[in-house]
């Protein structure tokens, strides 16, 4: 247990000392999760052949005083939406329950390239569509910080995994905010990169213009080391970016003197619960005795991005998914007279009632005599909210804002009324539609004990400045060291 409380950069120092080895911290990551995941769900499956393996081959490589890739040896949590050759990918839907990926995704072979031991499939919510994880075909995910509250979604199981303990280090998925939001309700770190940065092939496609994989840690070092690992461009993804990642980890822990800090006014208006707005309010404090200049910024578009983003994301979801009819991949009904009767009642069979609604909404915004009225509208508006963020960033070098008004709400609570869920993400959905890198990190806690969360955004492709931010607050405040009570 003490070992898994290590981050990952103190797991690295006492694997190069020889205190520990990689196959003890795999088996310790197992035996927590054999103690503590019946009460969170954070797996939808293990993969312990491959981790052992995987530590075994890091053990040999320090017995040989060979030279050991940063992410070597550090037991990390996958998300059930990326493909890891030989196992099952179900992106928790019944449709690929059984699904085993027969290849890599990009970002899994790199992990295998780096010698990380991928402990298990994370849960989620259906193709990463929520912001709970109560939409999991399979199972809930628990909140390692109250049992009875939701995790965050849709990377619920990669956050949770880490907050419990049961990883060091996860990666998850960003279509509208699924990094950033779990990270913030579970108290830890994590990043959405810039869209483009990290390969998005063999990532189950939800929206593909928006979606983007990143890293989750227990401190911002972790993040940057895990995100340089994935990074880079892929000639496998047509959206991959042909640009040097840069060597982010060599000036991320540089100060911040000087540096232009704006905080969105729209996202400390009205709804903001008390805790998180005061946490937001004790940061930019912060930022100032480190030597920042702190001014607020009005971003007036900011209030259509999550009607653009519910058009744009459904209808790019009713495309990729029509790809699941039961010929291709996965669950194909028992009974069909005919091919139309084998593709509806596969499909009403497979999909859950969020994922069906989605397409409905896609398809809808999507056909003809509709197309102009709510699609192209909202790609119109999507340019506009982008203006607006590229007028502020020309004075200001990073955003800040609450990564989501309220701290984690109770199982259940928001399953009635798919709006308010949808509400959730207000804070977040602007860095998908501008592209924009963006990170959640610990900020405080609520008088209930739950975590808080804040974001910082850069303009594009800037993950150093945004970085270096979050880990000089992170070094200032120390939020990231009070774990769960599990
Ligand atoms: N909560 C948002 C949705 O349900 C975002 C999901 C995501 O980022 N994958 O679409």
């Amino acid at each position: 247990m003490e070992l898994l409380k290590k981050t990952a950069v103190e797991i690295r120092k006492a694997l190069l000392s020889k205190e520990v080895s990689a196959v003890e911290i795999t088996e310790a990551a197992y035996k927590r999760i054999d103690d503590v995941e019946d009460k969170i769900g954070a797996f939808n499956s293990l993969t312990k052949d491959y981790a052992l393996e995987c530590a075994k081959n890091v053990d040999k490589k320090i017995a040989n005083n060979e030279e050991l890739p940063k992410m070597a040896g550090i037991p990390l949590a996958l998300k059930d939406n990326i493909n890891l050759k030989g196992y099952k990918t179900t992106a928790s839907s019944k449709i690929l329950e059984n699904f085993v990926s027969p290849y890599d995704a990009t970002v899994s072979k790199k992990l295998r390239e780096n010698l990380v031991p991928v402990v298990g499939k994370a849960n989620l919510d259906e193709f990463a569509m929520g912001s709970s994880n109560e939409n999991s075909a399979f199972k809930k995910v628990h909140n390692p910080y109250n049992l009875n509250k939701v995790p965050g979604g849709s990377s619920g199981g990669s956050a949770a995994s880490v907050a419990a303990l049961e990883a060091c280090v996860s990666l998850g998925s960003d279509t509208g905010g699924s990094i950033r939001l779990p990270a913030s309700f579970c108290g830890i770190s994590g990043f959405k990169p810039t869209y483009g940065r990290v390969s998005r092939y063999g990532l189950i496609a939800f929206a593909s213009s928006l979606d983007q994989i990143g890293p989750f840690g227990r401190c911002v070092e972790d993040v940057v080391d895990l995100y340089e690992a994935i990074a880079g461009y892929d000639e496998k993804d047509s959206t991959s970016l042909n640009m040097p990642v840069g060597d982010i980890s060599k000036t991320f822990k540089n100060d911040i003197k000087g540096m232009k800090f704006g905080v969105i006014k729209e996202l400390m208006a009205d709804g903001v619960e008390d805790s998180v707005k005061k946490s937001i309010e004790d940061a930019i404090k912060i930022y100032e005795k480190l030597g920042a200049n702190v001014k607020e910024v009005s971003l007036p578009l900011l209030k259509h991005s999550i009607g653009v983003y519910y058009i744009i994301a459904t209808a790019e979801a009713s495309s990729n998914l029509a790809r699941f009819d039961g010929v291709k991949y996965g669950h194909r009904t028992a009974d069909a007279k005919n091919l139309m009767e084998m593709y509806t009642k596969t499909r009403k069979e497979g999909f859950g009632d969020e994922v069906k609604r989605r397409i409905m909404l896609g398809t809808y915004a999507l056909s003809s005599g509709y197309y102009d009225a709510y699609y192209k509208k909202a790609q119109q508006l999507r340019r506009l909210i982008k203006d607006d963020f590229d007028r502020v960033f020309k004075d200001v070098d990073v955003l800040i804002s609450p990564t989501c008004p309220t701290t984690a709400f109770y199982i259940g609570s928001r399953n009635e009324d798919p709006l308010k869920m949808y509400l959730t993400d207000i804070g977040t959905i602007c860095a998908n539609l501008t592209g924009a890198p963006a990170i959640s990190i610990p900020s405080g806690f609520d008088k209930d004990g739950m975590p808080i969360g804040m974001q910082l955004i850069s303009q594009v492709l800037q993950e150093e400045p945004l970085l270096r931010s979050a880990y000089n607050f992170e070094k200032e405040t120390g939020f990231n060291k009070q774990l769960a009570d599990l």
